[in-house]
């Protein structure tokens, strides 16, 4: 059933653990010394965890009107009003419902950045503050379970934790929605995302994800929140979603951080194989 500890606590070699434990606490001691700052730009703010007012009001919350299948925002649709977008008409994604807390730009991208790489636990606070309440529009709490999506073993071994573990573990703190850990495996360590298209990536992460062994009765009867920092291609949490399908469980959907949206104004696509290496690792884990 639900980890209490997340995946951080089965890694690594004895050596790496303490050295861990002896950063966290250096941390720990770093962050009570040092006053609060913004978590998107590093400026001194007056609350812990709280954005300064150019970087909150450069976030974009995306809402309704969106797509039924995948809530790309849909400007032009009537509020309320259920329809798919095109990408969704063409090729149905495996979850009813995919909201992410804000649009991808400079300020979401730094806070998942440095969850990811600093391992900024009060950023999974943050973040989850501000997803909590797509996750309230998905559906009752008690009847989810919350998946984190998993990295691969090898992964999860270098890096120590699973970034968006740490994001359903305050999820799950927060709303009271229990989360599973290890209901999904990743079984295939993908090859790096960068320079590839949208089906390029779809191809590449087919078949990289399972599910555990008494996933049926875990699953039966639930609505499946999957759980990730970044929805970039969707090629990620469509392989997911699809090895999430097979459980039987009652309803699949996902819940991220920050969504790569077309440009509302230009009517652009975003590139997806232009975007950075950083995303690129993340989209890889
Ligand atoms: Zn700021
Ligand atoms: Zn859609």
């Amino acid at each position: 059933m639900a980890s209490a500890t997340g995946d951080a606590k089965k890694t690594g070699a004895p050596g790496g653990v303490a050295l861990r434990l002896v950063r966290a606490a250096a941390r720990v001691i770093v962050d009570y010394a040092l006053p609060p700052r913004c978590p998107g730009c590093g400026t001194v703010v007056g609350e812990d965890r709280q954005f300064c007012l150019a970087c909150w009001s450069s976030l974009d919350f995306p809402g309704d009107p969106c797509c039924a299948s995948c809530s790309l925002p849909l400007p032009s649709a009537m509020p309320g009003e259920r329809i798919q977008c095109g990408a969704c008409l063409a090729d149905p994604p495996p979850f009813d419902g995919a909201p992410a807390a804000v649009a991808y730009g400079p300020v979401a991208r730094t806070v998942a950045l440095r969850l990811k790489y600093g391992r900024r636990t009060g950023h999974a606070r943050l973040m989850a503050r501000l997803m909590a309440r797509q996750l309230a529009a998905l559906g009752p709490a008690e009847l989810m379970l919350l998946v984190p999506v998993p990295l691969h073993r090898w992964r999860l071994w270098s890096r120590g934790f699973n970034q968006a573990g740490l994001v359903a573990d305050e999820l799950a703190r927060l709303t009271g929605a229990p989360r599973d850990h290890h209901l999904l495996r990743r079984v295939k360590a993908t090859a790096p995302l960068r320079g590839k298209g949208r089906r390029e990536r779809e191809r590449v992460v087919a078949g990289a994800f399972a599910l555990a062994a008494d996933a049926r009765v875990r699953a039966a009867g639930r609505h499946l929140v999957l759980i990730d920092d970044v929805h970039a291609s969707g090629a990620t949490l469509r392989a997911a979603a699809r090895a999430l399908r097979r459980s039987g469980a009652a309803r699949v959907s996902s819940l991220t951080w920050a969504r790569v949206v077309p440009d509302a104004i230009t009517g652009n696509e975003i590139d997806i194989a232009s975007l950075d290496s950083d995303m690129d690792q993340r989209m890889t884990g």
